[in-house]
């Protein structure tokens, strides 16, 4: 899925700036505030409590306000005013305590005057509160570690600010280069940086090691839950604070493939995540004291994206058709593109490509650790598509292409992936079933929600059906996903054999 389509770089770094000097100038300069050291001491120690930790921090005024406005705000209040420190702490818990401690200090300390740092904290604040409340939903375990390492996991390019090369990339294509885009112009990333200042820090290697990996989205070996709910969050933070049109577009898609390539969620279901946190976001933007985060609302936002991916996908043919040169804008497009290859510019939907990594992915996860649950899969093909594209062109044959995706993204439960598979193919996986009449259930609740309701298109309302095929396999392997596939697929062919309209499952044998 990170494949570069137009040909990727094999060349040198253009800059020559050593990773090593990067990390000691860096590490010179902002050492970890006393407070904080004493914190982290505390909060290993399985004498110390929540009150030593409390009286530890008490000695930093600064630190005591930002935790007392913390345990304040919409993110952990319980309805009642904390008034002060001791509440807070026993309300906060000894983790939360030391992992924001450490994230207040060291967002403290760190400034620079090379470029302007305020896109990058707000970014890091957005994808820190967003990967808070995602692994709430995920494993609330990992909420607090979440909002820290959100925090922290863009430092390297604060680093990297004393570097003349690399801020005079910045200046022109801004900071939220591709790690390939690194790598070529300096030979590692700035997520390597900032994973190296961290370990400076003795800060915990899971933090650590979820911040370096989290842009290797389908490297199975490195990548923990965590590492995946950073990589969605930043995703998801991007699309909030993204203000060109393009970059909305490429931004909506990565969020679209990353949220289902992970965790099986739909962009509706990024959305609710999203939604409720605008308040979240600016009262924790002021704890830190930076400007608001998000003014528009969650839906508006994504509204717009998803449109002006639509357009993208058009636009996007124009200007390769136009032989651009090998340049700066070429590097974005390509990046563009490899983004946009992820949905489907009609239905809006996950495409085949996203579909087939999210099986693979699906597959090698129960590989790694089986499950009780089977993997179910159901395709769709509308019944004699062509004669609408006959009898009233393509324009109307995609009208209803469009609300069949619509319908069965409506239709699709939570975990569930709906993608478009091919022309007039489409397909739904269930991740876990439990019993085969779920998934019989699934497809005979779609095919009917297709069948029995007309849809509404230029040429007055058209009553579609669909024909429908499933699969579910309880013992995975390696040939799974290619069984899986066909024996849905000789099901649909039943079905149409049979006289369409209707539902064949056939369970692997
Ligand atoms: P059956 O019931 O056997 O599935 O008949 P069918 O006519 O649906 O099957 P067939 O596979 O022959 O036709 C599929 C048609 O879908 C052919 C193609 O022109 C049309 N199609 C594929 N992609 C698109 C698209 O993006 N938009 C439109 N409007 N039509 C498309
Ligand atoms: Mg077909
Ligand atoms: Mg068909």
């Amino acid at each position: 899925m990170n494949q570069p389509i137009i040909g990727g770089s094999t060349t040198a770094p253009t800059a020559e700036i050593s990773i090593d000097e990067v990390v000691a100038r860096f590490g010179d300069l902002p050492t970890l505030a006393p407070v904080a050291v004493e914190v982290i001491r505390l909060a290993d120690d399985d004498d110390a409590s929540v009150g030593d930790i409390a009286e530890a921090i008490s000695n930093d005024p600064g630190l005591v306000i930002r935790l007392l406005r913390l345990a304040n705000s919409a993110a952990y209040s319980r309805g009642s005013d904390v008034t002060n420190l001791r509440t807070a702490a026993g309300l906060l818990g000894i983790h939360t305590l030391k992992m924001v401690t450490l994230g207040f200090t060291l967002v403290a300390d760190m400034s620079t005057d090379r470029f302007d740092p305020s896109t990058i904290w707000r970014r890091s604040l957005a994808t820190s509160v967003l990967a808070r409340s995602l692994a709430a939903r995920i494993d609330p375990e990992l909420a607090d570690d979440a909002f820290v390492a959100g925090l922290l996991a863009n430092i390297g390019k604060l680093a990297l600010a004393e570097e003349d090369a690399y801020v005079g990339r910045v200046k022109t294509v801004g900071p939220w280069m591709r790690p390939s885009q690194e790598t070529d112009l300096m030979g590692f990333t700035s997520d390597e940086v900032t994973a190296r200042i961290l370990s400076a820090w003795d800060l915990p290697s899971t933090l650590i090691g979820a911040i370096r990996h989290r842009n290797e989205p389908m490297s199975d070996d490195c990548q923990t839950e965590l590492a995946a709910v950073l990589h969605v969050a930043d995703d998801a933070a991007t699309l909030i604070l993204i203000d060109d049109d393009a970059g909305r577009a490429g931004a909506i898609d990565a969020l679209t493939s990353s949220a289902a390539t992970h965790f099986g969620m739909t962009i509706g279901e990024v959305e609710s995540v999203i939604q409720d946190l605008a308040p979240e976001l600016n009262d924790i933007a002021s704890t830190f004291e930076f400007d608001a985060i998000s003014q528009s609302p969650v839906e508006d936002i994504i509204k717009s994206a998803q449109s002006q991916l639509a357009r993208l996908g058009l636009d996007l043919v124009s200007m390769l058709s136009a032989e651009q040169h090998r340049n700066e804008s070429l590097v974005e497009l390509n990046r563009q593109l490899e983004d946009a290859a992820s949905t489907d510019a009609l239905t809006g939907l996950p495409n085949r490509r996203t579909f087939d990594a999210y099986m693979a992915n699906q597959i090698a996860g129960r590989i790694r650790s089986p499950r009780q649950t089977m993997l179910g899969l159901i395709i769709f093909d509308l019944d004699h598509f062509k004669g609408i594209n006959d009898s009233f062109g393509h324009a109307i044959g995609d009208e209803v292409l469009t609300e069949f995706g619509r319908r069965l993204e409506d239709c699709s439960r939570r975990g569930e992936l709906a993608a478009r598979i091919g022309g007039e193919e489409f397909a739904l996986v269930l991740p876990d079933v439990e019993r085969p009449i779920e998934l019989e259930g699934a497809a005979e609740r779609m095919r009917t929600l297709m069948g029995s309701e007309p849809v509404k298109t230029a040429v007055g309302p058209l009553l579609v059906t669909a024909s429908v095929g499933g699969s579910y396999a309880r013992v995975i392997d390696g040939e799974t996903y290619d069984i899986l596939f066909k024996t849905a697929d000789k099901a649909l062919y039943s079905a149409k054999e049979a006289g369409r309209d209707r539902v064949e499952i056939i369970p692997l044998a």
